[in-house]
């Protein structure tokens, strides 16, 4: 006889979801936009010009001149990819270059780079922490972490403790709570969807107390806060009590890829030993070529960062001033929390019909009841570009009641 477990079909519960559907229907889906082309903080989309103010594209550097005839150049010397591993046929020396400088900048022995950043997060937790040792990773890391820990708990079965978010005391009431085993801490630097800065400066000293090793992901810190753009620790001081930098190549570095800092013996025993380096293609080398031409560029030119916080802060204020109930901060992040979906929706295609574009973060993203609006700027928006996204914040707020 047949049960019902066997005629379960996995894919019916893809035929029945229906809520993307619902909301395309509705004319208000905001998401898989395409572009059709980018000029940095203008792009064209449905034809038309949009003023991109939803990108990480932090510095502007993905249309800066120096970046493309880097990446086209690269490609014209090495081809499109290098089609194998690090280990095998992936390895050129751009790759080395760029570990090189990326480890210089962040004031670390040595780096490692990954295929994505995404891979960087997973592929640098799961080999550090084996049977009997602890992560302890804030509730609202990055998914790439998130996932590192379920491989590490799954693979391994590492005990993995989700402390409350950017929260201290909790962290050091679980610290306490382990007997044994090696201690990992994990934690954004600026956490991805509300913009604001983890307490670095505490959470290291913890690790020193606990006897701990950290994890800082800078993937929305380098190039945005600290000296120079150098990321977290550098804007607490305290580089030299991170253990591990990681960072994706998505944002300020204009490209795709991500890295790795820190010792030079984890450096090496990363490499011999991480799933997501050994049996993954490297970076193509326009990918690499772009990022060493940010990193120039971030290096000769660091008043970008401060105009790019100029730019934020600007947003910021002016959203405020409106009376948008706005996540006051200091990066590149502006959160206009909305609350319902609805209105979230609703306030979204208004902004894109009037020309703009941000993102909508709903739940499961975000907390029930928490919609938002996820507003990020770049160093390359000039005042024009910054106040039509207030002014017409103003116009359809108003319109649909979010501001009076
Ligand atoms: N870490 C954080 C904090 C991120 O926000 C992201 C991407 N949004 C990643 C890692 C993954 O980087 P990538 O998208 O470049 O793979």
């Amino acid at each position: 006889m047949r049960n019902t477990v066997q005629e379960k079909h996995l894919f019916q519960k893809c035929y029945d979801y229906t809520r993307a559907d619902d909301v395309k229907a509705r004319g208000v889906y905001p998401w898989f936009t395409p572009i059709q082309g980018s000029e940095g903080p203008i792009v064209f989309m449905n034809g038309r010009e949009i003023v991109m103010a939803g990108s990480n594209n932090y510095l502007g550097l993905t249309t800066h001149p120096k970046v493309k005839e880097a990446t086209i150049n690269a490609l014209n010397k090495f081809g499109s990819s290098c089609s194998g591993s690090r280990y095998l046929t992936g390895t050129i020396d751009m790759h080395i270059e760029l570990e090189e400088r990326l480890a210089k900048f962040v004031g670390k022995e040595s780096a490692l780079l990954f295929t994505t950043g995404y891979m960087t997060g997973q592929g640098v937790i799961q080999p550090l922490v084996g049977r009997g040792d602890s992560i302890l990773s804030d509730k609202d890391n990055h998914a790439s972490i998130v996932t590192g820990n379920l491989i590490a708990r799954g693979g391994m079965n590492v005990n993995v403790v989700r402390y409350k978010h950017n929260d201290v005391e909790d962290l050091e009431r679980r610290l306490k709570q382990i007997e044994s085993g090696g201690k990992l801490i994990v934690t954004d630097g600026v956490f991805s969807t509300f913009g604001n800065i983890a307490h670095l400066d505490k959470i290291t000293q913890l690790a020193n107390q606990y006897n701990a090793q950290i994890v800082v992901d800078d993937a929305h810190a380098f190039g945005v806060i600290g000296q120079g753009g150098r990321g977290t620790a550098s804007k607490f001081g305290i580089t030299d009590q991170v253990d591990l930098v990681v960072c994706t190549f998505s944002k300020t570095l204009a490209s795709i890829g991500g890295f790795v800092a820190g010792e030079e013996r984890v450096m090496n025993y990363l490499k011999h030993h991480s799933p997501a380096l050994i049996f993954a293609a490297s970076p193509t080398p326009a990918a690499v070529a772009a990022a060493l031409a940010a990193l120039d560029i971030l290096e000769d030119q660091p008043e970008l960062v401060g105009q790019l916080a100029r730019n934020a802060q600007k947003v910021r204020t002016g959203l405020i001033d409106l009376g948008f109930n706005v996540i006051p901060g200091e990066t590149a992040i502006v959160p206009v929390i909305i609350g319902d979906d609805e209105k979230a929706f609703q306030l979204w295609k208004g902004l894109f019909d009037a020309g703009i574009f941000v993102n909508v973060f709903i739940p499961p993203a975000n907390p029930p009841g928490k919609a938002m609006m996820r507003n990020s700027f770049m160093a390359s928006h000039n005042d024009d570009h910054l106040d039509f996204v207030i002014e017409t914040y103003k116009k359809v707020g108003r319109q649909i009641g979010i501001i009076s």
